[in-house]
Order: structure tokens, then C-alpha cells, then sequence
């Protein structure tokens, strides 16, 4: 079965700061092996990209190492930074942290959410990592702005039941949801461990995950939210949130398909079509990935191409495996191996690239 190449619009790559987790190589040749030709990369590395010399850092590293195509997030931060309509341009979007959350972003201030909302240029997309009730101020931002606004890792219903009243309304809002907001809640948190289970939002109630699958037409995106930390980490004193996801969301959603719960048009829609057209990304050329619906297999972390090598998915058994990727008429993942080198990928915020 032949689809075309999923777009991710919310990973976490670690570098620059943290390659022992995750690095551009790594981090894009799980992307191929999940059958995504294109990630965005959130802004919360070490140093957190806030500016034009960041933003470089960044991007530098993208351009040497990155197996598939890609745009960087830039962080919100205390300060509008010089330049904010070229900065714009060059990035995926503006990330907004405004709850708790892994790196040193969040912002309190709801004066500089303002200033944000009000800079920030009305074309392209601003992201909020807003939960519960914080959700509920940037919804009203959105309406008093008048401007699109994207709200990252919907977990509980009455964000979903918000988002969709706010919709209802015609207010410029549109989400996404990761798998394992649809797919594991608080009951799973005894067997995943403590430290495995830590993840932000964090797992939510079964009721929360039910009303996600009651509104799913109003959920735009399925994205991973892919944060990679090291086994060891996770199961230390002080664990880091975060889920590594790139590798296990299709295979997933594809047994999801199977059984019977979504459709495939679903999850096309949600992983290509909506995510390609809310941040405005162009087309990829020749691009798409072949898939095996019908193979069986089981979840290994150990098997993940990502740092990582641990997943809150281990052992299940799942339906429908990457066989192969073409990005821009070359082969770039065959049957387990990431067949395009380092720096083959491209950046979809430079005009010249595709
Ligand atoms: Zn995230």
C-alpha cells in the first residue's frame, strides 16, 4: 500500500545539547523508519533556540546531518527578538510554553503572551503548549487577535470539548494529539513504572482518552510529540518527561485501522494532509512511502533506530510496517535500512530548497 510521506510537526531532536539522546542523524532516521519525510523540531534543546544565532546553531546542524526534510520551531522568550519578521520566515513557527514542561521556555506572563500574539506575523503558525485552563486563556487570545493558533498534545477532555466549542464558533484553532494520549492512560502507569511513565502532558484519565476518540473530527493532527531521553535516565531518581514516538505512531494507527477504530483516510489526513497545510509547508516532490498493511509484529525498543531505545509501547503487537520511503525521487529507507546519508534532507522554510 502506497501513502504519501507523513509529516511530524512535533519532535524534539536534541540537538544542540543533548546527542547521548538524540541527535539530526538519529533523530530523522527513526522519522524514515516510521515513514515520515518531514519533522518540525521544537526549540527546547540546550540552548534553547530564541534568536537568529540559535536558530543558526540549529540549523547548521540540520543541514549537516538531517536524513529527511525538516523546519526548526524558535522558543518564545522574555524578549521579542531583533529581526522577528525574518525569523519568522527562516522557522517552522513560534513555540509558546505556557505550562510545565522539559527545558527552561515557560512563560508566566500573560502580558508577554500579548506582545507575542501581537509581533508574531499573522501568516505564519504560532504552537502553544497550553493545558486545562491555560488552554482556555490562549483560545480567548486567539479570538481577540484574530489569528491562527495551534494547540500541541490535547490529553483531557475538557480541552477537546473546548477546542471544539471554540471551532463551533469559527474561532482560528487547530490541534493535534499524540498516540499515546489515544492509546495508554493513567491505568497504564503500574506496569510502564514510574520513571517510564513520566511524560508531559502527563498520561490522562480513560475518560479523557474516551473523549479524544468521541471527538476525533476535531482533532487535526496526530503528531508524536517524539522526546527522546536514555532508558538509564528514565529509569532514574529524577526521570525526565518524555515518550520517544516516531518509530511506533504509524504502526499504531494502522492497527487502529485494522481494528475498525479509524480510517485510513483518518490517519492521511492527519498525518499528511492537515499537518502539511496548517504550518504551510510545500509540497515534497516524488515523495511517499509503501507500506505493509497486513505484517504482524511486536514493538521492541531495543530494535529503534532512535537513541532512545526504550518505548512505552514495548511488546505490543501491531499491524502494518514501513517497507520503504522515496523522498524527491530517491530511495532514502528500504526493509530496516536508511538508505540516505547524513545532510540529504532539506529545509522547508529555505525557498530555494525543493
Ligand atoms: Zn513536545
Amino acid at each position: 500500500m502506497k501513502l504519501p510521506g507523513l509529516i511530524d510537526p512535533h519532535v524534539h531532536m536534541r540537538e544542540p545539547g543533548a546527542a547521548h539522546k538524540e541527535d539530526w542523524d538519529s533523530g530523522t532516521a527513526a522519522a524514515l523508519a516510521g515513514g515520515f519525510t518531514a519533522v518540525l523540531a521544537m526549540p527546547n534543546t540546550s540552548p534553547p533556540v530564541t534568536g537568529a544565532e540559535t536558530l543558526d546553531l540549529a540549523l547548521q546542524a540540520a543541514g549537516k546531518k538531517a536524513r529527511c526534510d525538516y523546519a526548526q520551531y524558535l522558543g518564545a522568550g522574555p524578549q521579542i527578538p531583533d529581526g522577528l519578521d525574518d525569523l519568522a520566515r527562516r522557522s517552522a513557527g513560534l513555540k509558546m510554553y505556557l505550562d510545565q514542561t522539559y527545558g527552561p521556555l515557560r512563560l508566566d506572563e500573560m502580558t508577554l503572551w500579548m506582545a507575542h500574539f501581537e509581533r508574531w506575523p499573522h501568516d505564519r503558525p504560532i504552537v502553544a503548549h497550553a493545558e486545562s485552563r491555560t488552554l482556555a486563556a490562549v483560545i480567548l487570545l486567539a479570538g481577540l487577535y484574530d489569528r491562527p493558533v495551534h494547540l500541541a498534545h490535547v490529553s483531557l477532555k475538557e480541552e477537546i470539548l473546548l477546542i471544539r466549542k471554540a471551532k463551533e464558533r469559527g474561532l482560528k484553532v487547530t490541534c493535534e494529539v499524540a498516540p499515546h494520549h489515544l492509546l495508554l492512560s493513567t491505568e497504564d502507569l503500574p506496569h510502564l513504572g514510574q520513571g517510564r511513565g513520566e511524560v508531559r502532558p502527563r498520561l490522562a484519565s480513560p475518560e479523557d482518552r474516551k473523549a479524544l476518540w468521541e471527538n476525533l473530527a476535531y482533532i487535526d493532527c496526530f503528531a508524536t510529540d517524539h522526546a527522546p531521553h536514555t532508558a538509564a535516565e528514565k529509569d532514574s531518581e529524577n526521570p525526565p518527561p518524555g515518550f520517544p514516538g516516531l518509530e511506533t505512531a504509524l504502526p499504531l494507527l494502522l492497527s487502529a485501522v485494522h481494528e475498525g477504530r479509524l480510517s485510513l483516510e483518518d490517519v492521511v489526513l492527519r498525518m499528511h494532509t492537515n499537518p502539511r497545510q496548517i504550518f504551510g509547508l510545500p509540497e515534497q516532490p516524488d515523495t511517499w512511502i509503501e507500506v505493509d498493511e497486513e505484517a504482524e509484529w511486536e514493538i521492541r525498543g531495543q530494535e529503534m533506530l532512535s537513541r532512545s531505545a526504550w518505548t512505552p509501547f514495548e511488546g505490543w503487537k501491531v499491524r502494518g510496517r514501513v517497507q520503504r520511503v522515496v523522498l524527491r525521487g530517491q530511495e532514502v529507507y528500504r526493509d530496516g535500512q536508511v538508505l540516505a546519508p547524513p545532510g540529504y534532507g532539506r529545509n522547508l522554510r529555505d525557498d530555494l530548497a525543493i
